[in-house]
């Protein structure tokens, strides 16, 4: 398995992290902060990006744009999709695999 290493490219930050949950929980946390600890920021200075937002989630749920997200996995063979109709289409394929081209037939 290779080890990939995600960079935050929050401004000058430039953070490396080897999983994109850890970065994204870096940006929520460092970089959007929290109202309770006074340093909430609502703008994305992801790259140049700019984006702004009303809300806390707003931001942090834009910010998944610019991470690779992916967080539904097929167990199987783990594939990672970032839609979960997309996972349920691929884990039909593992079925049709397993029961023979009959049901591809049957899916027309
Ligand atoms: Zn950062
Ligand atoms: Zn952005
Ligand atoms: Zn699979």
């Amino acid at each position: 398995m290779p080890k990939y290493s995600f960079t935050c490219h929050w401004k000058e930050c430039n953070e490396l992290y080897d999983n994109v949950e850890t970065l994204f929980e870096h940006l929520s946390d460092d970089h959007v902060g929290r109202r309770s600890t006074n340093n909430l920021c609502l703008t994305c200075y992801w790259n140049e990006c700019g984006a702004t937002a009303a809300k806390r989630d707003h931001l942090t749920s834009h910010l998944k744009i610019h991470l690779p997200f992916k967080p539904y996995i097929c167990l199987k063979c783990r594939k990672t999709f970032k839609r979960p109709q997309d996972l349920k289409k691929h884990e039909k394929t593992h079925t049709i695999e397993h029961q023979g081209k009959s049901l591809i037939d049957e899916m027309k």
